[in-house]
């Protein structure tokens, strides 16, 4: 693997990276809390994965060849990549970065193996992992959303374990139970980074400086 510069520190937003095995419902999730807090933003990967019925090229993911996503990461476009589920899946390094430097908080939704390398290349980066409530449901769920084949839904069963032994690399664990109650869990992490005082400092600096000043004008 090539060597990747740090992302440049001055960055300013809050970089979220969640992370989850196929089906216990990150993208749902995502989704909704991404909908009542639109200053978010969710950086979209590009694959090589087949474009399931319903995704839009450039909404859900950028789907791009083979020969595309090597030409991409040989010229390093990429801040992090890795081979889930036998695609190739990566996060573009310029997008995200112009979003932090800017002071926009970003959501990754990778995988461990992604996970890890964003961690060292930003270790200021907060981590989610999102957990099923059982195995039966995680399996009931990838059936139900009846988006991939029985083979995929074996294979990303299979990988289940070992996508979830990783979960306490992460800052915070969510059980995707109560779809409400874990969106409410979600934004909940979300609200308290933003409260707190070193970001509170530079967001309400004005307020901050008035009801410090001495002087009532
Ligand atoms: P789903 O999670 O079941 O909806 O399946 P996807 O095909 O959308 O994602 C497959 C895996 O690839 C998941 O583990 C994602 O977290 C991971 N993934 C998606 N985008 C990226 C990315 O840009 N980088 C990395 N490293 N992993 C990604
Ligand atoms: P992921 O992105 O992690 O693969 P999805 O968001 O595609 O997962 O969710 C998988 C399926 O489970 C979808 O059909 C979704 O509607 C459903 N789902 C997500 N969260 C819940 C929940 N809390 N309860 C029941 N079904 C859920
Ligand atoms: P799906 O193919 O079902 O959309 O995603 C499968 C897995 O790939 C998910 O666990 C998802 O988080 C992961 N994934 C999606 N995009 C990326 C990415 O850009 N980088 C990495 N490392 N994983 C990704």
């Amino acid at each position: 693997m090539t060597t990747m510069t740090p992302i440049n520190t001055i960055a300013k937003g809050t970089l979220y990276v969640v992370s989850a095995p196929s089906g216990a419902g990150k993208t749902s999730l995502l989704k909704a809390v991404l909908q009542k807090l639109p200053e978010l933003k969710l950086s979209i990967s590009h694959t090589t994965r087949p474009q399931r019925p319903g995704e839009q090229d450039g909404v859900d993911y950028h789907f791009v060849d083979q020969a595309t996503f090597q030409k991409m990461l040989d010229e390093q476009q990429f801040l992090e990549h890795a081979e889930v589920f036998g695609n190739f899946y990566g996060t573009s390094r310029a997008w995200l970065e112009q979003q932090l430097v800017e002071g926009h908080d970003v959501i990754l939704e990778i995988d461990w193996q992604g996970a890890r390398q964003v961690r060292e290349l930003m270790p200021e980066c907060r981590g989610i992992f999102i957990l099923p409530p059982s195995r039966e449901e995680l399996s009931n769920r990838l059936t139900n959303r009846g988006q991939d084949s029985d083979e995929v839904i074996a294979k990303r069963m299979a990988a289940a374990t070992a996508e979830m032994k990783h979960y306490d690399e992460y800052d915070y664990v969510l059980v995707n139970d109560d779809f409400e109650t874990a969106c409410e869990e979600l934004e909940a992490i979300y609200t308290a980074r933003r409260l707190r005082t070193a970001s509170q400092k530079v967001r309400q600096h004005h307020l901050i400086h008035d009801l410090l000043s001495d002087s009532m004008e």
